[in-house]
């Protein structure tokens, strides 16, 4: 048996063991879980502890290699939970171990490092004798994954590339190419972080020379060692982006647009499958001038939109291009359709505070509007049902209290307040799920019962040594999903974690985000992780990264992360369709169906828009 470095144990800590045993072990004394004493392989461990300094790959396999002093014959690895520092490959499948923090293992005494899910896979022997050892580069024709290719090149700076090249270290691997920025110093290793992933798989893929008259280049001389990538962006077929890159030398540029082509007429003798889920579509750009300030939306129907921003909220028909003012409110910062009540609430105003009015008020009437005095100061709110479906419910936060009101609607919309909460720290993320109100602050979630009275459920067990990170190194919390009745996935900005009904570790892999991310979102099974350069699309259930969308500043305006808004010098709303599901959530007319609009456009270059305001307020409908 290998040696086990652990922690001190208690008693406590056994109740881990039965929910740990798959991969990661707990040493106790010398007893080792039972399930395992019996003729198998010796199972091979990890240590996961968060009070291990995080290691530098490179710098310390050094280390290793000269503190072996004893015979290597027989020995077993020791695998170390790893936060690596710079972008790292896995010594045993060859693919990038993308990630954060803890993307992987490394062997303290021969500096073997690997994915954890490759550990079982990886040579046994410690250190690994010379003819079992892969080499850097390995692709799997088979699978079509481990890294094919890498390289340093230059790729435009963020700001355009106009204004310079950036140094990059360019990876193709599993059918991505992988950029990552560095600085031009000689010995400077790149940040984990992945500036950009251009996906191979997608349909419009290319690798083609440049000519000069496709960027500006800085001097003329460059033109000759550039190439560029091309990739689809949004749905229309003429839709595309490229980002120039530009390689040392001539014969750099051609070993790369060779790889890159290569691999790309493998990928479609493979007929892989196209494993995308959102087609992205413009809804509108900046000739609605409404969507300038635009803070938050909701999809109303297949129809309509309600987009709220510093003027107030508004009712966007989309096939009609009609615009209509709800109430007179200013600086929408949330929209909550509660369609069980049949009401909307919205946070707005200078002050934060709740309005409630009937969903009437969407299609132009005028009506009450209902306001939640003690909600000022808010900042997130979510609704949902409780007593399947017989009360409605509406919870508000303001800093780390959460009030909890039942909703009426009769004549009138009343509301009753039956619990307030006090929350560790300042709320981040809110939602109800199986008549529980979800809370996600630093560092944790807890599940608070709404039906009755009672202490909240811990979703993050902080005594479990491998969850236990999370608490020592205090990180923002995005949200989390329900995956099951006995399942969770929580997501904080460094990682997402699954863990079961207990607050307990269910899986022993982590969801490893690419990019820092600034939101989530989530519409099951597809969870979009939005970050400086791109959204990334998983599914949850699978733990698969099956998209990226290659769109720069953008922001979810809805909860499900279908209507977005790109901050770039052209603001524009794009819609993410679901290609899965039957029948558009939202009727986006494209602009073939509706030539009349076409013959507008053409005449004016511009959309235009009907404005109505509410019936009995006087005023002629203007243009925007
Ligand atoms: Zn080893
Ligand atoms: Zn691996």
């Amino acid at each position: 048996m290998a040696v086990v470095r652990g922690w001190e144990t208690d008693a406590d800590e056994n109740i881990f063991e039965q929910n740990l045993k798959i991969k990661f072990y707990i040493s106790s004394g010398s007893t080792s879980p039972s399930s395992h004493n019996g003729d198998e392989a010796d199972p091979v461990k990890i240590v996961d502890s968060a009070h291990l300094p995080v290691h530098t790959p490179t710098i310390k396999r050094k280390e290793y290699h000269s503190r072996i002093l004893f015979p290597t014959k027989n020995k077993n690895h020791r695998f170390f939970l790893t936060s690596f520092t710079a972008p790292t490959k896995c010594h045993q499948c060859t693919s990038l171990m993308v990630g954060l923090i803890r993307q992987g293992c490394i062997c303290d005494a021969c500096g073997f490092s690997c994915h954890t899910a490759c550990v079982e896979k990886a040579p046994r022997v410690c250190p690994v004798p010379f003819q079992q050892k892969k080499g850097a580069l390995c692709l799997d024709s088979q699978e079509g994954m481990g890294t094919a290719y890498e390289g340093h090149v230059w790729i435009p700076k963020q700001t355009g590339v106009e204004k310079g090249w950036q140094r990059a270290l360019a990876i193709v691997c599993d059918f991505k190419l992988f950029l990552y920025d560095m600085d031009e110093e000689e010995d400077s290793k790149p940040n984990v972080v992945v500036s950009q992933v251009i996906d191979m798989r997608d349909r419009a893929f290319s690798v083609s020379s440049v000519w000069s008259s496709d960027f500006i280049p800085g001097k003329k001389k460059e033109t000759v060692h550039m190439f560029k990538v091309t990739a689809s962006q949004l749905s229309a077929p003429s839709n595309r982006y490229s980002i120039p890159i530009l390689a040392d030398s001539e014969n750099e540029k051609s070993e790369w647009m060779r790889v890159l082509s290569e691999l790309h007429k493998l990928l479609g003798k493979r007929h892989s499958r196209d494993r995308t889920v959102y087609v992205l579509k413009e809804a509108y750009d900046s000739s609605l001038p409404l969507i300038k300030t635009t803070q938050t939306a909701v999809i109303i129907d297949h129809k309509r939109i309600a987009l709220g921003n510093e003027e107030g909220l508004f009712v966007v028909h989309v096939t009609m291009d009609e615009i209509i003012r709800v109430g007179d409110m200013k600086k929408i910062h949330q929209i909550e359709l509660i369609p069980h009540g049949q009401m909307v609430a919205v946070i707005s105003g200078r002050s934060h505070q709740v309005q409630l009015f009937p969903m009437s008020a969407f299609d132009g009437r005028k009506t009450d509007v209902h306001k939640l005095a003690e909600t000022k100061g808010c900042q997130t709110m979510t609704s949902g049902t409780v007593c399947q479906g017989a009360h409605t419910c509406l919870c508000v936060a303001r800093k780390s209290h959460v009030f909890c009101y039942e909703l009426f609607q009769s004549k009138k919309i009343s509301h009753r307040k039956f619990k307030e909460l006090q929350i560790p720290t300042n709320v981040q993320w809110m939602a109800i799920f199986s008549e529980q109100l979800c809370v996600g602050f630093q560092s944790g979630f807890l599940r608070y019962p709404l039906r009755r009275e009672g202490i909240p459920y811990r979703m993050l067990h902080t005594h479990d040594p491998t969850l236990s990170f999370i608490v020592h190194q205090p990180v923002d919390a995005l949200c989390a999903i329900e995956i099951s009745s006995i399942e969770y996935l929580l997501c904080f900005k460094s990682i997402g974690i699954y863990t079961d009904s207990r607050g307990l570790r269910s899986r022993p892999v982590e969801l490893m985000w690419p990019a820092t991310p600034t939101f989530c979102r989530y519409n099951a099974p597809y969870l979009s992780v939005y970050s400086e350069n791109a959204v990334d699309i998983f599914d949850v259930n699978s733990m698969e990264w099956i998209q990226t969308v290659p769109l720069k500043k953008v922001r979810p305006l809805n909860s499900e992360g279908s209507l977005n808004i790109i901050l770039l010098e052209t603001i524009r709303l794009i819609y993410f369709k679901n290609k899965m599901t039957n029948g558009d959530e939202l009727v986006f007319p494209e602009p073939s169906d509706d030539r009349q609009k076409q013959m507008v456009r053409h005449l004016n270059s511009k959309r235009h828009y009907s404005f109505r305001v509410p019936k009995g307020k006087g005023l002629p409908p203007k243009r925007l």
